[in-house]
């Protein structure tokens, strides 16, 4: 977006604010180019109840007992109140109490059923960071033609945007082809075994097989990678996190004679030996595809490597490990995050111990990690103890009816973008509904800049009313297009 976009927007965002009435069809002939919208969306009221909903904080803790739920069962009335036809023509059940599943009846329930995700759970704000934020976290401001706070990207978007389709089309009378299910989890901040898990379970439990499964993950990203075009990226696979507790023990007693290598001291060997030498890097088939559609738009030495991709891996390798977003793509990651030893200055630890974190990359295995920590730790004596196990998920295949289907789907609405499957370094609630679907699509319908991806789970987190429009449109096509 050129300058003088930015600045008309701001000047419509802020002309917007002050008379509190606007027109969907400004908002589009001014703040960016959407080929395809839906004028029957009321984006003033959309607007005001995601703000409404960012304002309920549904802070999730990896402390389960730090939840404040009576805020998650706001949002539960909250939505019960705002989406009154929802609620009448879709059944709705609450799983594990907090996390929620409407089923939407279809004309023809011979055919699989789809899933519609998202989470309303949303990361707390930084201590300390309060103040930097332009309108607070939980404001839920509409200002400058945007609505800020904390789950404006991640992830109440999504849960009120599915909510707003399906309210609009009911309000047509709109019956859907084949059944759809919406699945909205409350705590996949914190590894979404209480929500997603669980709703997975009742599903395989069921007998349910759904045709696909969307959920949050990639987005249109302008000038990615340097990249002089806007690129959308769908998440067909994403990497599995595993945490292992290194422990080195040594002899206790007082620190005034101390042996040569304390515990700790020997414990830091090894975490600098993990960082020097990493897990063996691989170009995986999630990262071929993505490098065969973003590597015909980079320079021409890019495109030389990567069409010559058997004989010059080395190269790219090299390439690659220069940047740590990169890096992460080609291999499995491990980082240092916690670590533990004496209780005193003046006590030898009789044991130090850290928990390394890992992204583990496709093809590679918990036991592999283990192997390669060990051979690592060499000389020095090791015991591993794995706090919690997973791999990478299993890879949506891109030749599949549904993984075009969503490409056409994005071409409505954005209809110059290029589109590329990914590899996801993070993860999401989808990987859990692996066992009742085959085609996990991870994808949020939004355009955003650097800059505006990288508020997410941080500071200004925002979003842009025609972002916004847009995501409850192409929701709306996806539900009808199936
Ligand atoms: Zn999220």
């Amino acid at each position: 977006m050129s300058i003088a976009l930015i600045i008309i927007a701001i000047f419509i965002g802020v002309l917007l604010f002050n008379t509190a009435k606007f027109k969907p069809s400004i908002i589009d002939k001014n703040c960016g180019i959407v080929p395809y919208t839906d004028d029957k969306i009321d984006i003033e009221k959309a607007a005001r109840n995601l703000s409404e909903a960012v304002k309920i904080k549904t802070i999730s803790n990896i402390d389960y007992t730090k939840f404040d739920f009576d805020k998650f069962e706001e949002f539960i009335s909250f939505i019960e109140r705002t989406y009154p036809l929802v609620h009448q023509n879709l059944s709705k059940e609450r799983v594990n109490k907090y996390s929620l599943v409407f089923k939407w009846k279809g004309k023809d329930t011979n055919k699989k059923p789809i899933l519609l995700m998202g989470h309303y759970d949303v990361v707390p704000v930084e201590r300390g960071t309060e103040k930097d934020w332009t309108y607070d976290a939980f404001s839920g401001e509409i200002a400058e033609g945007q609505i800020w706070g904390r789950g404006t990207l991640d992830d109440k978007i999504s849960v009120i945007s599915i909510l707003e389709a399906a309210e609009t089309l009911l309000k047509q009378g709109y019956i859907p082809e084949r059944n759809i299910y919406f699945s909205f989890g409350h705590d996949e901040e914190v590894g979404g075994n209480q929500g997603a898990s669980k709703v997975a379970e009742k599903f395989k439990k069921e007998g349910l097989e759904f045709d696909f499964v969307l959920d949050e993950g990639g987005a249109v990203i302008e000038k990615p990678m340097n990249i002089d075009k806007t690129v959308a990226t769908i998440g067909i696979c994403e990497k599995g996190s595993t945490n292992v507790k290194i422990t080195v023990k040594g002899d206790g007693g007082h620190s005034s004679t101390p042996p040569k290598n304390t515990a700790l001291g020997k414990l830091s060997v090894v975490i600098t030996r993990l960082e020097k030498n990493q897990m063996r890097p691989e170009i995986t088939k999630p990262l071929e595809d993505f490098l065969n559609i973003i590597g015909r738009e980079m320079g021409y030495g890019a495109r030389f490597a990567i069409s010559n991709i058997k004989i010059l891996k080395p190269l790219l390798y090299k390439i690659f490990e220069k940047n740590s977003m990169t890096n992460a793509m080609i291999r499995t990651t491990t980082a240092a995050t916690m670590a533990k030893a004496s209780d005193a200055p003046n006590v030898l630890p009789q044991k130090a111990s850290a928990v390394i974190n890992c992204r583990i990359r496709p093809g590679d295995t918990v036991e592999d990690l283990i192997y390669h920590i060990k051979k690592i730790a060499g000389d020095i004596e090791v015991e591993i103890e794995v706090l919690l196990k997973e791999v990478a998920s299993a890879v949506t295949d891109v030749n599949s009816k549904q993984y075009i289907n969503l490409c056409k789907v994005i071409k409505k609405i954005y209809p110059n973008v290029i589109i590329s499957p990914y590899l996801m370094l993070g993860g999401t609630d989808s990987r859990k509904y692996e066992k009742v679907c085959k085609n996990i699509l991870r994808f949020s319908p939004y355009k955003l800049t650097n800059e505006e991806l990288a508020t997410m789970h941080s500071t200004n987190e925002r979003i842009t009313l025609e972002n916004y429009k847009r995501f409850i449109t192409f929701i709306k096509v996806i539900i009808e297009n199936n």
